[in-house]
């Protein structure tokens, strides 16, 4: 189990101002704390009231995934059930796994721009969660290209072709309808045109500049709540315009152009045109929060460590005064319209797949691609010690399984 530190504040309507709440504990020698008073959320143990949005940043980092983050990733969930995900960036995949969420439930994901740090672990989700008991299709929302061989349907039915093989070695073995991909391309130039409407919530994309003709930034509202994600994107209109009224504005705080010298080894016009051109600075992204004014501003896409967030902060505030939090990667959100508490997960790292919540079908076998008698001929069968292990399972659940190596 890792701890990690964690803080709860309330962001203000009017005074826009962070205000950290003490509240009045009783302790005892013998008697546990009330989970009530753990300013900590460990996946899986808190119910989600029917009027609440809880959102985890599960990749707040650099297109490089590292240990302590990965690539970008925003898990959203809302008290009516529906779960969704904003980017499936490289490396987020364990921890949503770590979310402890049956995977059925996590099938709509959301996809700003096909940069591999915003998609980079859709593969292992999509391929992977069927071995982690999804049985419903996954569902997929991302925006056109300037051309078709640009655009998410093109991206994604290629995906599917380079994992022919590890289709092939599911197909007719295990039950794959959690390997049916639905894809939904929107035209990457819709001006808050809706995208998504489904059971109370309706999710609308807007143009983001970033990279070429294709990225977009998103917004979620359900039961009165807000949410805009920016994916990437420097400053721009339709974020300043559409993103007011949010209740959680998302928007990447890319690391100072400084630091992109000093520790990422850029030379100092490549640090300027990637911090200021292609990516929005701290001093930037301040400046929109300044014009959008949410409930609460959060910044990401920057390594944040002990002595680069200072640095990140100072420089945002330069430009904004109002709530802001600098996530990392863990970093949960639960919003109501009258709170918003901040803190960070306690991580269970030997997180197991949840069960399946469908009855699983026996696969089809005609679909099965056979080895060749090459591959057989290599196979030692060793029946003396796999038989047994066949016997345990058909003796313990009424099967008549057989081994194929023989
Ligand atoms: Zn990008
Ligand atoms: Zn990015």
């Amino acid at each position: 189990m890792k701890l990690k530190t964690s803080l709860t504040f309330l962001a203000g309507f009017a005074a826009c101002a962070a205000l950290l709440v003490l509240t009045a504990v009783t302790r005892s020698p013998t008697k546990g704390i009330p989970e009530s008073e753990l300013d900590v959320y460990s996946p899986g143990t808190e119910d989600l009231e029917p009027d609440e949005m809880r959102i985890v940043a599960l990749g707040t980092g650099m297109p490089s995934a590292r240990p302590k983050q990965a690539a970008a990733c925003w898990l959203v969930e809302l008290g009516n059930g529906d779960k969704f995900l904003f980017d499936i960036g490289s490396g987020c995949h364990e921890r949503l796994a770590a979310q402890k969420i049956p995977y059925d439930y996590l099938n709509k994901v959301f996809i700003g721009h096909l940069h591999v740090d915003h998609y980079g672990d859709l593969a292992s989700f999509w391929l992977g969660g069927t071995v982690m008991n999804r049985l419903v299709p996954l569902r997929i929302w991302g925006p056109s290209g300037s051309t078709p061989e640009l655009g998410t349907q093109h991206a994604l039915a290629m995906m599917k072709e380079m994992y022919a093989w590890d289709i092939g070695t599911r197909s007719g073995v295990i039950d794959f309808r959690g390997g049916v991909l639905e894809i939904n391309e929107f035209p990457f130039d819709g001006v808050n045109k809706v995208i998504y409407d489904e059971n109370g919530v309706v999710i609308r994309s807007i143009p983001a500049v970033h990279g070429l003709d294709g990225a977009v930034s998103f917004i979620l509202e359900w039961n009165g709540l807000k949410f805009v994600y920016g994916s990437d994107t420097i400053p721009n209109k339709w974020f300043v315009e559409h993103a007011k009224g949010a209740d959680i504005a998302v928007h990447e705080c890319f690391l100072p152009a400084t630091l992109l010298v000093t520790k990422q080894g850029f030379a100092p016009m490549e640090a300027l045109m990637v911090g200021t051109q292609g990516h929005t600075s701290p001093e930037q992204f301040g400046k929109v929060m300044s014009l959008v004014k949410p409930r609460l501003a959060v910044g990401y896409h920057f390594y944040n460590d002990f002595d680069i967030e200072p640095e990140v902060r100072r420089r945002a505030r330069k430009t904004y005064d109002g709530p802001l939090a600098l996530a990392s990667d863990y970093m949960v959100f639960n919003v109501t319209k009258q709170d918003i508490r901040v803190r960070m997960s306690a991580i269970d790292e030997e997180v197991w797949p949840s069960p399946a919540l469908k009855k699983k079908i026996p696969p089809d076998t005609s679909g099965a691609i056979a080895f060749s008698k090459f591959t057989i001929s290599g196979a030692l069968p060793m029946l003396e010690v796999v038989g047994p292990i066949f016997d345990e399972i058909n003796e313990m659940y009424g099967t008549q399984a057989e081994p194929i190596f023989k």
